[in-house]
């Protein structure tokens, strides 16, 4: 018999304000313990894709219209972005959205705000320092004085705290010089061999995510234009053509 994927998304249509048609139908699958890159053009539709999965959407006048998302077989699209939360679901939204008035750690607590558990909460504190050792250093900063790579690992930190067996990562390299972005990837791989945790993310660095991930979707006006491995779509110049409207 054919295993229920960890996430699935079939003919996903959103709307915003009742009327932007910005997904138009979106199918796609996220494996357990697979990592998945979401490509495409700025505007194409990968931040509402996430938005849609993590019910974000409903705080920010989109609705799905249509279509079915599961995760581990059941329908979630009903659920609160805390339920989902529960369920394993954390997403670390693009822009990071830190608590820049709280310090590092403060921000990492913020995250377990679902769980009560204060031992559990303790030990995975401190494998979030020893994942980022840099957080550690700075766990009294308010996170408005860290720099760009920083605080994406904080918010991957954070979203750490919530135990997820999914995170979806929006564009979590932005703004990042070169090297930082390679680190912050590094941190994915090993999230996802070390510990299992599936990915469903949305990336500009092609070559980034083409490396890491298992499997790529690329977005065009909010459709899937191609699905398949990597190496396929970097061998077939789609994914450039994707974004630069070729
Ligand atoms: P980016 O990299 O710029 O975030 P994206 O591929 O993630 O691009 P989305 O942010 O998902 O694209 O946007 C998809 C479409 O939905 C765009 O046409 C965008 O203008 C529209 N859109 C996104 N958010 C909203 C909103 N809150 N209200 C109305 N329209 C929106």
């Amino acid at each position: 018999a054919a295993t229920v994927p960890l996430l699935e998304l079939e003919g996903v249509e959103v709307v915003y304000d009742g009327s932007v048609l910005a997904l138009k139908g979106v199918s796609l699958v996220v494996p357990e313990g697979g990592v998945v890159a979401l490509l495409g053009a700025n505007g194409a539709g990968k931040s509402t894709t996430l938005k849609a999965v993590s019910r974000v959407l409903a705080a920010e006048g989109g609705s799905v219209r249509r279509g079915r998302i599961r995760f581990r077989g059941e329908a979630i699209d009903t659920r609160t972005t805390a339920e989902l939360v529960r369920r394993g679901i954390v997403h670390v939204l693009e822009g990071r959205r830190l608590f820049r008035q709280l310090d590092v750690e403060e921000n990492l607590r913020m995250g377990a705000y679902s769980r009560s558990d204060r031992a559990g909460i303790r030990s995975d504190l401190e494998e979030v320092y020893a994942l980022f050792p840099r957080l550690r250093e700075r766990r009294k900063q308010k996170t408005g004085y860290l720099s760009g790579g920083e605080q994406q690992m904080a918010a991957i930190g954070r979203g750490l705290m919530g135990r997820p067996a999914l995170m979806l990562l929006d564009e979590p390299t932005m703004g990042l010089a070169p090297a930082i972005a390679s680190e912050v990837f590094a941190v994915v791989r090993r999230l996802n061999t070390e510990r299992g945790v599936a990915f469903l993310l949305s990336e500009q660095n092609l070559g980034l995510a083409l490396r890491v991930a298992g499997h790529a979707y690329v977005l065009e006006s909010g459709s899937v234009s191609f699905a398949g491995e990597p190496a396929a779509l970097a061998g077939a110049g789609r994914a450039e053509a994707a974004y630069f409207g070729a």
